[in-house]
């Protein structure tokens, strides 16, 4: 099925600002609050959010068959789980609903006031119910980077990474979308030169810049899927900011790999931006080599052009960009991803999720940790407003973006941004 609402002569007659994210070719789901109190599912054009409930009541979907309720939901898994032809179907009629040619809703002023709404008058709601969640670790540079920091710099990368796509499972419970605060995590650490732990607030909350993709319904247990059809499961991404304690990373992590240092809390951009518009930007994926076993062999353009950049911005203080990275650098795909989660019959269902792990770029400046950053704290990174960070402070609200350029059209995914306050204190 043609992806027509691609289409990039395309305009709508919502106005759209040049440089917005969310132009009539970008059309990604979420989920919303009114400030009538009704969640909905809905999808953004501009600065406008738009009730895809409200816009099936009205009959805007004749022709494409969905449940009553497909978009009176407080989340997007149904509608992910009927698959890419409904997605397609409905982001197609989208785009034709809002084409400035079509004055059906343009011109229908009783319905506009039903189904459209201001940005600034909704709520943004997690998107998903994530019911797994699975962190990757698919940079190469950022695997560098960390291995020379906790184990050796002559040997920073393990021997298996070059083979497998290393991932592990994480806790879908404290997944928060974007404007949720954060509290530092508390936890035990080994001091420096110390042999007896303690226990504390971390000392060293870092975010990682990822992305993560959400799947539909894959397969059924003990079922394995080929790489070639698995980018027909993924629905679409979103920008993640997996919060990390370094501090009690360190000490926990052997020999089972991450677990309250990560689980904390993991924040998630609330538009799910999908696979077919991101169509466009598909871009090669840095040469495997060694070259990766049969299972996992991919030909053609399997990754994707996406900038990124990450902001701290202190209490009542201007935020301060700190990185710029790429999608593009990631060593592993999100489709060997998923072959290799599936490959031994794990079962992934409708609103998963799958972090991509931290985008690391190969320049010091494209770094997507702190502790890449400023190398474990060694060297601080001055603020606009003359403050050094080494790690997060409290009250600093770290800023994610990420958006795809070409010469016709920008999709983004707006931001993901969250405020680390104080450790919680109970009342
Ligand atoms: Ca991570």
């Amino acid at each position: 099925m043609p992806i027509t609402a691609n289409d990039i002569k395309r305009k709508s007659w919502l106005e759209v600002s040049s440089d917005s994210d969310f132009p009539i070719q970008n059309i990604p789901f979420g989920v919303f609050l009114t400030k009538e109190n009704i969640v909905t599912v809905g999808t953004r054009i501009g600065d406008f959010a738009i009730d895809l409930g409200a816009l099936q009541q009205l009959n805007y979907f004749e022709g494409i068959e969905l449940t009553d309720d497909m978009f009176m939901q407080d989340t997007l898994n149904d509608f992910i789980s009927d698959g890419q032809k409904t997605w397609r179907l409905v982001r197609n009629r989208i785009a034709e609903i809002f084409d400035e040619q079509n004055s059906k809703l343009r011109d229908n002023t009783k319905d506009k006031d039903i189904i459209i709404f201001k940005m600034e008058d909704v709520e943004m709601q997690l998107p998903v119910l994530i019911g797994d969640y699975t962190d990757f670790y698919s940079s190469k540079e950022h695997a560098t980077n960390v291995g020379k920091m906790f184990r050796d710099p002559e040997n920073a990368l393990l021997p298996n990474w070059l083979h497998i796509p290393v991932g592990y499972h994480g806790r879908s419970s404290t997944i928060v979308p974007s404007g949720i605060p954060v509290h530092r995590p508390m936890g035990q650490t080994l001091p420096n030169g110390e042999t007896t732990p303690v226990f504390g607030p971390s000392r060293s909350v870092d975010f990682e810049l990822e992305t993560a993709f959400i799947t539909t319904d894959v397969n059924i247990m003990g079922e394995n899927i080929h790489v070639t059809e698995a980018e027909d499961y993924i629905f679409g991404m979103v920008l993640l900011n997996d919060w990390s304690a370094r501090d009690i990373q360190k000490w926990e992590y052997v020999p089972l790999g991450p677990f309250l240092a990560k689980n904390f809390a993991s924040s998630i951009s609330p538009w799910i931006v999908t696979m077919d518009a991101l169509e466009p930007f598909r871009t090669k994926g840095p040469k495997q080599e060694p070259t990766p076993l049969p299972y996992l062999q991919q030909k053609g353009k399997h990754s994707f052009d996406i900038n990124l950049e990450v902001a701290i911005q202190p209490e009542n203080s201007e935020a301060t960009v700190i990185s710029h990275s790429n999608f593009k650098y990631m060593y592993w795909t999100m489709s060997q991803q998923l072959t290799h989660h599936t490959s031994n019959g794990c079962r992934v269902n409708s609103g998963d999720m799958m972090g991509s792990g931290t985008i690391s770029g190969p320049t010091e400046d494209s770094f997507g940790s702190m502790l890449e950053l400023t190398w474990g704290g060694k060297n601080p990174i001055k603020l606009k407003d003359g403050t050094e960070r080494k790690f997060i402070n409290d009250n600093d609200t770290v800023i994610m973006k990420g958006h795809c350029q070409n010469g016709h059209v920008r999709i983004g995914f707006g931001e993901v941004s969250s405020k680390l306050l104080p450790p919680f204190v109970r009342k």
